[in-house]
């Protein structure tokens, strides 16, 4: 998170002020060509003035409303709608339209004054500044056994949850008031009183998730658990992959605050400021002034929506669109266009089939907020019921082949290292044998939490046959992708499991493949499955790389 919502906010402001020295300049400028194009005599003399007028009355109406600056973008528009056909036209109306003095005079005289602050996305700002605290705060373990506190804390932290421990429901509310956690999990009976880990949530008001795990299964205890306002009751023993993805559930995003956006437009304050309140509602954004930049800046940061001025020089944001969606794998990212284009259906003929759509410039930032994440959501969501395997919720075979093979294009062109890795979990047939087949289900997803949640957003993870799993690394290389699995090798093994026989852990077995540019396509993989065969030749639980230029083609 290089970018807080709270700097996000500071932007706004900032940016706000910039904004007010150049509105008086770009007013500036008006004011001088107006004065030209009044002493024009002749068509040709007043054409660049005209046109110069009518992009300035664009660009106006386009960003002062964004700013706060109502009435300037009003009387902008309302100028460009009246210079628009006169600068299209071959000057037999040059003799200016009656009200075109009165409409400048509107504009250059607009109170230069904020009416409205810019309307902050006051719900989806409150919210995530919760969201983005919470990322950082520690779940509470409250038991009196402190050794199984420590077992349940090492457990999860593999899924990346960072916990304190406390052994009396007194410490734990008395370290609530200057920590929050972002959910507290708890032993239900404490030497202080029976049940008394349900009701430390009704001591905290239902202000933050508990999580009761016990060994009593009786009704008493359940209701208990619930009239407490407990947010969840866990019936030991405890798994590990149940807790996390409780707390997931609880202290979750809401859907859509981890969105990626890229925000271009040719005016860098609109594109920064459209940029700051995405932020500021919690997105990853990039800001794109030059559209030459975007094809990069795609496969880069793998949005999951591109917002785009409609018009900008050198190139349209339908033309922009086309460009982008001549690469199959962009056919379906959503496309919006802030424009501020009225006419409606010219803005219909120029929707492209796919997930384009349009927003009309000016926009309120909580308008923004709302249209950009529902968009994005939905075309997150349809993207994964087409692209995933329903247990782990991971990229499925077919899929990952095809992102490794974008990669190895792209990568051909950067010459940046490409990594490749399977990985398998080793006798898993034994496990499923002894455990059942529903806890050997459990621990595949287990190992699919796990890498998404310890592996970068941009490596691309899939589910690439029953027990294995594919990763594609990008810009990796041999030494870093074999620690980043290592590392994860060595969580997995850690991880508990719950099964027939009780608890049980598993190992996993990986082989590696960097990607050779003189044999691309499925030599990666082949390599990648050949160290994975020698890793487990090797007495699996252990990361095996391929040698670069001889494993392709020797036995091993
Ligand atoms: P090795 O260490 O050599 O990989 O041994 P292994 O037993 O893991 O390998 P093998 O390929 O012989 O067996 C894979 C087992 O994985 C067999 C199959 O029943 C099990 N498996 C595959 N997909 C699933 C699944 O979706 N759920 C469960 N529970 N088991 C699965
Ligand atoms: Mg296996
Ligand atoms: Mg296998």
């Amino acid at each position: 998170m290089e970018m807080t919502v709270g700097s996000a906010i500071d932007d706004i402001a900032d940016l706000a002020t910039e904004y007010r020295a150049m509105l008086s300049g770009l007013l500036d400028e008006v004011a001088n060509h107006w004065k030209h194009f009044e002493r024009s005599s002749t068509w040709a003399e007043a054409k660049p003035h005209l046109d110069a007028l009518t992009h300035l009355a664009h660009r106006i109406a386009g960003s002062a409303a964004s700013f706060g600056f109502e009435s300037v973008s009003d009387a902008a528009l309302r100028l460009e709608r009246v210079l628009r056909p006169m600068a299209d036209g071959s000057g037999d109306s040059v003799s200016a339209s009656p009200d075109l003095e009165g409409l400048m005079i509107a504009l250059l005289e607009a109170p230069q004054t904020v009416q409205d602050a810019p309307c902050l996305p006051n719900s989806s700002l409150a919210y995530a500044r919760v969201s983005a605290a919470a990322e950082r705060k520690p779940l509470f373990i409250v038991d009196p056994d402190s050794e199984r506190a420590s077992r349940i804390a090492s457990q999860i932290a593999a899924f990346d949850y960072h916990s304190r421990l406390f052994s009396s429901v007194e410490d734990a509310l008395s370290a609530v008031s200057d920590t929050l956690p972002c959910a507290i999990v708890t032993e239900l009976e404490f030497p202080s009183g029976p049940m008394d880990g349900a009701k430390l949530a009704s001591r905290l008001g239902g202000t933050i998730p508990v999580i009761v795990m016990t060994e009593r299964t009786d009704f008493a205890a359940r209701l208990a658990v619930a009239r407490c306002g407990c947010a969840a009751y866990l019936p030991k023993p405890i798994e590990a992959l149940d807790l996390v993805n409780w707390i997931d559930d609880l202290t979750g995003l809401k859907p859509g605050a981890d969105l990626r956006i890229i925000v271009l437009d040719d005016d860098r304050l609109v594109a920064e400021h459209h940029g700051a309140i995405l932020r500021a509602a919690g997105m990853q954004v990039e800001v794109l002034t030059e559209p030459t930049a975007l094809l990069q800046t795609l496969e880069r940061f793998a949005p999951d929506l591109v917002l785009m001025d409609m018009y900008m020089p050198g190139c349209t944001g339908i033309e922009m669109a086309r460009i982008v969606r001549q690469n199959r794998r962009y056919l379906g990212l959503p496309i919006v266009f802030l424009s501020v284009e009225s006419d409606l259906s010219r803005q219909f003929a120029a929707l492209s089939p796919g997930a384009d759509d349009f927003l009309t410039k000016p926009i309120r930032p909580d308008h923004l907020v709302q249209s950009i994440r529902t968009r994005a959501v939905r075309a997150r969501d349809l993207r994964q019921v087409m692209e995933t395997d329903s247990l782990t919720g991971l990229l499925s075979h077919a899929h990952i082949k095809n992102r490794l093979m974008s990669e190895q294009t792209r990568v051909q062109r950067t010459a940046s290292p490409l990594a490749f890795a399977l990985v398998d979990l080793d006798h898993f047939k034994q496990v499923n044998d002894r455990q059942g087949h529903l806890a050997g289900d459990q621990v595949i997803r287990s190992l699919a939490r796990l890498l998404s949640s310890r592996l970068r957003r941009t490596d691309i993870v899939g589910r690439y046959g029953g027990e294995e799993f594919a990763i594609v690394l990008p810009d990796t290389g041999p030494t870093e992708a074999a620690a980043v699995l290592d590392d994860i090798r060595a969580l997995f093994k850690r991880i508990s499991h719950q099964g027939n026989e009780g608890e049980f852990h598993v190992t996993l077995s990986c082989g590696l493949a960097m990607f050779d540019p003189e044999h691309p396509g499925d030599g990666q993989v082949l390599t990648a499955d050949k160290a994975l065969y020698r890793a487990k030749a090797l007495g699996r639980n252990r990361v095996e790389t391929a040698v670069p230029g001889t494993t392709h083609i020797r036995h091993v």
